[in-house]
């Protein structure tokens, strides 16, 4: 079961399909935690998502792995390429974080000898549950596409991985989205951006990603600028 990108306002960004098999989606300032049940705006949030996922979408193609990316489009926006979307979340974590601490006796911050890809199923009015094969075969995805984006993941998480490293940055998990495309290709879609991953700062540990807003550690955009100064070499210039 794959849904057509429709025009929609989510959470944290708006998509808007233009009729020439392109997407603009739109990076909001506003920010949800825990369900919803935590919100706040940060002036400036929007604009360092949209280039910091322009950003690792550009390091990926560059690395061989297709995505929906086409371009940047003003400020807040991106230009993407129109795909039918798979109700999954596909999660890699490579350091013991959030909700993994529920499901395994390891403590915060362990770090995994082999990283582990989980599955959930998108859908608010279920909380995101956690599914497996079985459950995603029901939803009308077959145990080759799981396995196809589930490879595709643990590349990109390779990939990233080592270019955060190279930072002074642990790529401790991340949640990815995937689309087909027009030639029945899966295709990695949504966002990479600091609303989506943990990362922390090698030496001491500090988040750079949304658990700072999630858990009050501090200010949400000087740790997004942070980021986005570290991976680009430059200091965040918003018009
Ligand atoms: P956890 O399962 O520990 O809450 O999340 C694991 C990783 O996936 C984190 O980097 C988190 O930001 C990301 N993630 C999982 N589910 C979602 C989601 O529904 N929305 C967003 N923005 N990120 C998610």
């Amino acid at each position: 079961m794959v849904k057509p990108m429709q025009a929609y306002e989510g959470k944290a960004k708006k998509i808007i399909p233009l009729d020439d098999g392109k997407v603009v989606m739109e990076f909001k300032d506003d920010a949800t935690a825990f369900d919803g049940g935590k919100k706040a705006q940060f002036k400036g949030k929007g604009w360092l998502n949209a280039q910091i996922s322009a950003h690792l979408f550009r390091v990926l193609e560059e690395k061989g792995i297709k995505t929906h990316f086409i371009g940047v489009a003003g400020d807040n926006k991106l230009i993407v390429e129109k795909l039918d979307m798979y109700p999954l979340e596909v999660v890699v974590r490579n350091v013991v974080a959030g909700s993994l601490k529920k499901r395994l006796p390891l403590d915060e911050g362990t770090e995994l000898k082999e990283p582990i890809v989980e599955l959930y199923y998108k859908d608010d009015s279920l909380h995101d549950p956690m599914i497996n094969y079985y459950h995603a075969k029901v939803l009308g995805i077959d145990e080759s596409e799981v396995k196809e984006m589930e490879r595709i993941a643990l590349k990109v998480n390779e990939i990233l991985r080592e270019y955060f490293r190279e930072r002074g940055i642990i790529l401790v998990d991340f949640k990815l989205e995937f689309g087909k495309n027009g030639r029945g290709e899966i295709v990695l879609g949504d966002e990479i951006s600091p609303d989506t991953c943990r990362f922390w700062d090698a030496k001491t540990g500090k988040s750079l990603d949304k658990d700072v807003f999630r858990f009050d550690k501090g200010d949400l955009v000087k740790a997004y600028e942070e980021l986005y100064a570290r991976l680009t070499g430059e200091t965040p210039s918003r018009t």
